[in-house]
């Protein structure tokens, strides 16, 4: 099978709101009157985002999932997406779950893919998503990390920490009762992007990032980009991660390995998590509980921009908590 057969055999499907798809030089999209293009693109290396024998669909589904969760930290609604595709063979045992992986979760959420670049050599994926933001009155009503304020609520969406959990698990470092495992993996290879969450954000949310490094590290972005400091409860997170709750009843034998002071870890920078970190002003309290509601996505509240610069860690007793977590960066 050869590199245009590939192609029309797993990638080419009629174009539905694209005006024009796979096939051409160039795909044409008609962006709807009064909108904005938000773009965004990731790439996932074998041996640094994933492990060469995970399993095909899910990787499909991941590659596409942290693209999406870009465009529901900018509260985007998702349009289309591009495939760049470097592959070492044309093994179909291989594509043919990758893109089932991948269209069930474009389908899920409306995006189409519309082109894209298909090269012999190392496993690598490569995606651009495109998404629409309403611009009113002039004014784009994208999330940007850059409006948080002073006295602003801090909140994230979801769980933290699970997907961290199950990549040490893989690694070999800390061992986990089979039921537990099956849960954090799932967070780990088929994270759910929060994009109805996002677009139930816009005109509410001051700022938003999606977690991906790790929650401190993603926070420390909104901050920097909004010249505030803000104090995080580390109680609050560290009671999002699942399978930290479900610990004791799933029986343990390995509790050694998994002492509370990693759990805490994980939950603050574990990174993979792709929930939505964002503001919001307190008198906005209801509106973020509604939002929360309608995208049927769950919204914690787990600390509070401040005037004063850096981040402050305490314990639900209101202790200090030293910061000593790192977030995930490449090159570092
Ligand atoms: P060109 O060389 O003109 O850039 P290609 O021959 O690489 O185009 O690709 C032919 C068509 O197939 C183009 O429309 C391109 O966007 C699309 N395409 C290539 N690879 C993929 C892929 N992995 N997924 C989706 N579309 C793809
Ligand atoms: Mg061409």
């Amino acid at each position: 099978m050869g590199e245009f057969d590939l192609i029309e055999r797993y990638f080419k499907r009629p174009a539905r709101q694209a005006a024009l798809g796979v096939g051409d030089d160039c795909a044409l999209l008609q962006p709807a009157p009064g909108t904005q293009l938000a773009i965004s693109c990731d790439m996932l290396v074998q041996g640094r985002h994933f492990f060469a024998d995970v399993d095909p669909f899910t990787l499909g589904h991941k590659a596409l999932a942290v693209n999406l969760s870009d465009l529901a930290a900018c509260g985007a609604k998702p349009l289309a997406f591009t495939l760049a595709l470097a592959l070492p063979r044309a093994d179909e045992a291989w594509l043919a779950p990758f893109a089932q992986g991948l269209f069930a979760l474009a389908d899920a959420h409306g995006c189409e893919l519309v082109g894209g670049d298909t090269t012999q050599g190392p496993l690598n994926i490569c995606i651009t998503v495109f998404g629409e933001v309403p611009v009113l009155n002039g004014r784009s009503q994208a999330l940007l990390r850059s409006g948080a304020r002073a006295g602003d609520d801090l909140y994230v969406s979801g769980t933290l920490g699970d997907a961290r959990l199950a990549l040490e698990v893989l690694r070999g470092t800390v061992s986990l009762p089979a039921p537990l495992l099956a849960a954090a993996r799932l967070r780990l290879e088929q994270p759910t992007p929060r994009v109805a969450l996002g677009l139930a954000l816009r005109g509410l949310a001051t700022a938003a990032i999606d977690v991906s490094d790790g929650l401190l590290g993603d926070l420390g972005h909104i901050l920097q980009q909004s010249g505030v400091g803000a104090t995080v409860n580390t109680e609050l997170a560290l009671a999002l991660v699942a399978a930290r709750a479900d610990y004791p009843a799933a029986g343990t034998g390995s509790g050694a390995a998994t002492r509370p002071a990693q759990w805490l870890g994980w939950a603050l920078a574990g990174g993979d998590d792709y929930e939505l970190l964002f503001t919001a002003p307190t008198s906005r309290r209801d509106a973020v509980a509604a939002a929360a509601r309608t995208s049927q996505t769950a919204v914690t509240r787990i600390g509070q921009i401040d005037a004063e610069r850096g981040l402050r860690l305490l314990d639900g007793k209101g202790q200090a908590v030293p910061n000593t977590y790192t977030s995930f960066e490449h090159f570092a």
